[in-house]
């Protein structure tokens, strides 16, 4: 809902919401949006603001949708330049008062033309239309990001050379001495996701030094990847005020374990889950086994998407539990498409497939998006899987190893520019602003060594 369709009612809603906010003691909103680089960009306007913000919206460049990771401002066939304004639309249920930074709310915002119409490169509008489109034909989505981030501490010093990821904690891998040395920054992470509506499933440390990670309950896809910039920029937050910081780059040491941020999905139509209860490999339904073949064989193309920058290709290696093989298999985690049915007995409500190829310099909107997309388009196809793989796809000898999945950003999008379904599904504009974004980047890091690669970008996502 946008103050063009319907000023003056949401204008009223507004007055309200802001009245409840400055009770709060909510002082600022932040109207976030997510970028074709996958940065989370803002406006914020005082809550005393925040009314005429939904009437009118607030304005932004459509040049950012061709900003790149550094800040740096490529261009495209449609989009670019300093000229034009879009306006920002803070959707106000998804509206969250922010824990760990007093004061503030965030909105999650949609970008809309000064006429009232769909900005056609806005990446939430895009995600809607994809859920709504499939939703027309009676075809929806559970799903779920999962968040791995390193917690690191500063140098003491603040200085230039405070660009090392130095651990927060020493314990090892999975270990509960990571849990007891990080208890309160912990604690806090939790709490303010409780106290912010983000029902939390699990909360584990990790393999790699300093990572930890944190699930959260399905949603609808939206909501999904709203949850995306809510999560993160609360666990950041949280990090701050413990003198820390986070990061969700998919590298943040070069050679080491990365940072996925795996979509768990499930497709549903009737109020039936279509990957359990069915007839084909481990319960799935036949519509649900097509819908995985389908997104199986578009993976090449939609690693452009899910897994978009310079950084992502060093994390999808094998051997890292990253995902790196067109394949799919039962809890296999080094298959792209990890199949999950659940605990007997939960089965027609869990079972899930993850897509272990996403990473967080994805923009989360595009991700579930796409997914969409692709599953509503190969649905009823009547499309099967390949044979499973069930063991580690790089012990397999050549001639039955699945394929990898691209291998450079380049790889990705050439891909990507020739798949007919995402590319209809996403538009020229946007399809053309973010491939711009992905040729502005390799470019920008074609001299680089993995390295300078993983230091330049360490502290972006
Ligand atoms: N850190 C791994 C990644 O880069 C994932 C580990 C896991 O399976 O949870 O995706
Ligand atoms: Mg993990």
């Amino acid at each position: 809902m946008n103050g063009v369709t319907d000023g003056a009612a949401d204008g009223d809603r507004a007055t309200e919401v802001a009245a409840g906010l400055t009770a709060r003691g909510v002082t600022a909103v932040a109207l976030a949006w997510v970028d074709n680089a996958g940065i989370t960009r803002v406006k914020t306007v005082p809550t005393a603001r925040l009314a005429h913000a939904i009437r009118w919206g607030v304005g932004m460049s459509p040049v950012f949708d061709v900003f790149c990771v550094d800040d740096s401002i490529t261009t495209s066939r449609h989009i670019g330049g300093p000229v034009g304004d879009l306006r920002l639309y803070p959707d106000l249920d998804a509206l969250r008062v922010l824990d760990a930074q007093p004061g503030w709310a965030i909105a999650p915002a949609d970008r809309l033309t000064q006429d009232g119409d769909a900005h056609p490169a806005c990446q939430r509008s895009f995600a809607r239309r994809m859920v709504e489109r499939a939703g027309a034909d009676g075809l929806t989505f559970r799903m779920a990001f999962e968040f791995e981030w390193f917690v690191g501490a500063h140098n003491g010093v603040h200085d230039a050379g405070d660009n090392e990821p130095i651990p927060a904690c020493t314990g090892p891998a999975y270990g509960m001495t990571r849990v007891v040395e990080l208890a309160d920054y912990a604690r806090d992470v939790l709490a303010a996701l409780a106290a912010e509506g983000v029902a939390v499933d699990q909360f584990h440390p990790e393999y790699a030094p300093g990572q930890l990670e944190l699930s959260i309950a399905a949603t609808d896809p939206v909501t999904a990847a709203d949850r995306v910039v809510l999560v993160r920029e609360t666990i950041r937050a949280v990090s701050a005020r413990h003198g820390l910081r986070a990061s969700f780059a998919p590298m943040v040491s070069a050679g080491g374990v990365g940072n996925g941020q795996h979509l768990h999905v499930s497709a549903w139509e009737n109020g039936t889950n279509l990957f359990a209860g069915g007839e084909g490999p481990h319960g799935l339904t036949g519509r649900g086994e097509s819908l995985l073949a389908g997104v199986l064989a578009h993976l090449p193309a939609l690693c452009a998407i899910s897994a978009p920058s310079v950084p992502s290709y060093l994390r999808l290696v094998p051997q890292h539990w990253a995902g790196p093989f067109q394949c799919w298999g039962l809890e296999n985690r080094e298959a792209a498409l990890r199949l999950i049915t659940g605990t007997a007995g939960s089965r027609a409500s869990a079972a899930n497939a993850e897509l272990k190829c996403v990473d967080g310099s994805a923009n989360p909107y595009l991700v579930v998006g796409a997914v969409a997309a692709l599953a509503h388009t190969t649905v009823a196809k009547g499309l099967r899987l390949p044979a499973e793989v069930t063991v580690d796809p790089a012990e397999l000898p050549d001639a039955t190893r699945p394929a990898r999945l691209p291998r450079s950003v380049t790889e990705a999008t050439e891909a990507l520019a020739h798949d007919d379904v995402l590319g209809a599904a996403l538009g020229e504009p946007l399809l053309g602003a973010f491939l711009a974004v992905r040729a502005a980047e390799a470019e920008l890091f074609a001299p680089s060594s993995p390295e300078g690669i993983v230091a330049a970008t360490r502290w972006k996502y």
